[in-house]
């Protein structure tokens, strides 16, 4: 594999509205793999809501101009000496956590999403949005080479979060499930309730969302606003919208857990708490995944033989992607292609 010397991409120097153009074009010294590290030269990189809470800065930056990006499907150019779990050309998965202490309370109990010196990919280092990128061995991901690399870098965050939160949303076998917002990773969780037997409602503003949700199988659509045709046992909120919580909770049954699955989420209104909480319903965010929620959301999706809905943008066009999320006009995930490699689909 050809190893190219020097790495292209886009960087958030200015963070501000995605019309305003945070991203800048960068190139730089291809990054030389540390011990523990994979060079991994990029075959198709997701573009996730986050990128978006990033470029536009509604997560503050942990570092100056950083490359966004953490669905990372590529090929493993070079790896840091201490690392025998791949070789060089295995496709491997860079996803959002990229780091964690292994030792504190968190980490030794399960729960390293939760771990204070957690690191993640596009924040703490760079990302994806370019034709290079640097991924810790120890949290890639081994992925097919059958799979078209478009259709499995949704699957690195959109799918894994979306995984995590319907965990966390605690449905019961058979249960009724709400989901509030309908982008890259509502899709992807909710093929994965209905394959466990869930009944599915979705609850969006997009009309072309709704009609997704509908051939995907869902039992009903409406507007996010709309109360669902029965009480739900569970409902997850996608959409960053904290006037959709007393929503959701009002739609829940009696000990009804809501999960919020975004980083970020703008202001709840006061909640009731005899219309909203009472009857033991349960509010839950969602921080991130643990690497185990990765392994067992990507073998679910080869099991289920799970259905990516993308729209190809070439990396050149990074930008234009990140606007159009802004704008709610992709039906399902974009992904970044090598422009080399860009073909554009229907
Ligand atoms: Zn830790
Ligand atoms: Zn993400």
């Amino acid at each position: 594999m050809a190893r190219p010397e020097t790495l292209s991409g886009w960087a958030v120097e200015r963070p501000g509205p995605a019309d305003s153009g945070p991203l800048t074009a960068v190139r730089r010294p291809l990054p030389e793999p540390g011990p523990g590290d994979l060079l991994v030269s990029m075959e198709a990189c997701g573009v996730c809501r986050t990128d978006l809470h990033l470029a536009e800065g509604d997560l503050a930056p942990h570092r100056p101009a950083t490359v966004p990006g953490h669905e990372i499907v590529g090929r493993v150019v070079a790896a840091g000496e201490a690392v025998t779990a791949f070789r060089t050309g295995d496709r491997v998965g860079g996803a959002w956590l990229r780091g964690t202490c292994g030792t504190c309370r968190y980490c030794r109990a399960g729960a390293e999403n939760l771990c204070p010196a957690s690191t993640y990919t596009g924040w703490d280092a760079d990302g994806g949005f370019a034709d290079a990128a640097l991924v810790p061995a120890a949290y890639a991901y081994p992925l097919p080479d059958a799979e078209s690399a478009e259709k499995l870098a949704p699957l690195l965050c959109a799918g894994i979060i979306g995984y995590r939160a319907l965990r966390r949303s605690a449905l019961p076998p058979g249960g009724r499930l709400g989901i509030y917002g309908f982008g890259g990773s509502a899709h992807l969780a909710a093929q994965v309730a209905l394959a466990e037997g869930a009944t599915v409602h979705v609850l969006t503003r997009s009309a072309r969302a709704r009609e997704l949700a509908r051939e995907l199988g869902a039992a009903s659509v409406g507007d996010a606003y709309d109360a669902p045709p029965e009480p739900l046992d569970s409902a997850i909120l996608f959409a960053p919208v904290g006037d959709l919580v007393p929503v959701a909770l009002a739609a829940l049954d009696r000990s009804g857990t809501l999960a919020v699955a975004g980083i970020h989420l703008t202001d709840i209104p006061p909640l009731s708490y005899h219309r909203e909480l009472f009857y033991e319903r349960n509010l839950r965010s969602v921080t991130a995944n643990t690497r185990q929620d990765g392994r067992e959301f990507l073998e679910a999706a080869a099991r289920i033989g799970i259905r990516v809905t993308t729209r190809p943008y070439p990396l050149s066009r990074a930008p234009d992607a990140l606007a159009d999320l802004a704008g709610d006009r992709i039906q399902g995930a974009a992904v970044l292609l090598p422009d080399e490699r860009f073909r554009p689909s229907g």
